[in-house]
Formats: C-alpha cells, structure tokens, sequence
C-alpha cells in the first residue's frame, strides 16, 4: 500500500492536500465510510484549536474535487476567511495569508488550480481514495487499490466486468 501511495502521490506541497483529503474513505474491503482524521492530526501532530477548522476545510475541499455545486462559492469562502492574496514575484506567483495550516492548504490548493494540477488529482469512484493521476492523458478514473493483497477485488473491477460483458453482448 505504501507503494500504490508513493506511485500515486501528487507533486511537491499539493501531496499534503492529498493526506488531508485521504483521512476520510471507503476502504475497499470494509466498504464503510471510514474517518481517519484523528489519525492524521496524531501522526501530523495538529494543535487541537485549529484541528476542527481544518476538518472542515477537508470536507470542503473533497466536494471540490468532483465538482460538486457550490464547491466553489465554499473555497472562495475560505480564501476571503483565511485572507490568501496572491503576490507576485519575477517569475511566477505566491500565495499570501493568515490562516495557518489551513491557509497553507488553501495555499498549495490555488497554485495546483491554476498549474491544472487540481484537475489531476482524482477521488476513486469505488473507495474514494483521493490519488494524483500521472498519465499523459490523464485518464485514469479508479485508484489501484486491491483488497485482500494483488488478486483481490479491485477498484473499478466491476464497472471493469460490466462493460467486458456489454461489448460480448455487442458483438455476439
Ligand atoms: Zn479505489
């Protein structure tokens, strides 16, 4: 699993977003809504004051992930909240604020939208396992999460079979 992380890990600062968006999922073979974010405050060694605000922050931000309606409106929501301007330099653009690590992650989140690195980072329809998507094309829509070691159930297996059968169907 370690291996699959680091193969789908996201570029510089934005993999920190990602282990933010990742302490809540559907683990493949629990197949339950699982939160894991006191686990990530534990092992990231967050304050409890500002541990609430940046839950807050993660859930909004998975909605901007899909883009779910009004993802947007919430992230500028944080970006006036947290006071994140951007300041421009000889080359290239920073990001300015006054919210901590919750501005860091706003942060890191505006340059990923403006590089086209957000659009990159993907939440598996299976186990919502959020992973960085390297391919040329980027393409690829399921994580490579198995369950129960290689052989088990993957991610995306069943769409995977469903359409196999409907193409046999099709040209039988
Ligand atoms: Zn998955």
């Amino acid at each position: 699993m370690v291996s699959i992380g680091g193969l789908q890990a996201a570029p510089g600062a934005l993999e920190e977003v990602r282990e933010l968006l990742n302490s809540w999922l559907i683990p493949n073979d629990l197949r339950t809504p699982t939160e894991r974010f006191d686990d990530f405050v534990r092992s990231h060694k967050i304050p409890s004051d500002i541990a609430a605000e940046l839950r807050l922050l993660r859930d909004d931000l998975r909605l901007a992930l899909r883009p779910e309606p009004g993802s947007v409106d919430r992230l500028n929501a944080w970006v006036l909240r947290l006071g994140v301007v951007p300041e421009i330099h000889q080359r290239g653009i920073t990001y300015r604020h006054r919210g901590g690590l919750a501005g860091d992650m706003v942060a890191v989140t505006l340059d990923a939208i403006a590089t086209g690195r957000w659009e990159r980072l993907k939440e598996c329809p299976d186990c919502r396992w959020v992973f960085y998507d390297h391919t040329r094309n980027s393409g690829k829509r399921w994580c490579r999460m198995t369950a129960g070691g290689p052989k088990g159930r993957s991610c995306g297996s069943i769409a995977k079979v469903r359409r196999f059968r409907e193409r046999q169907a099709a040209t039988a």
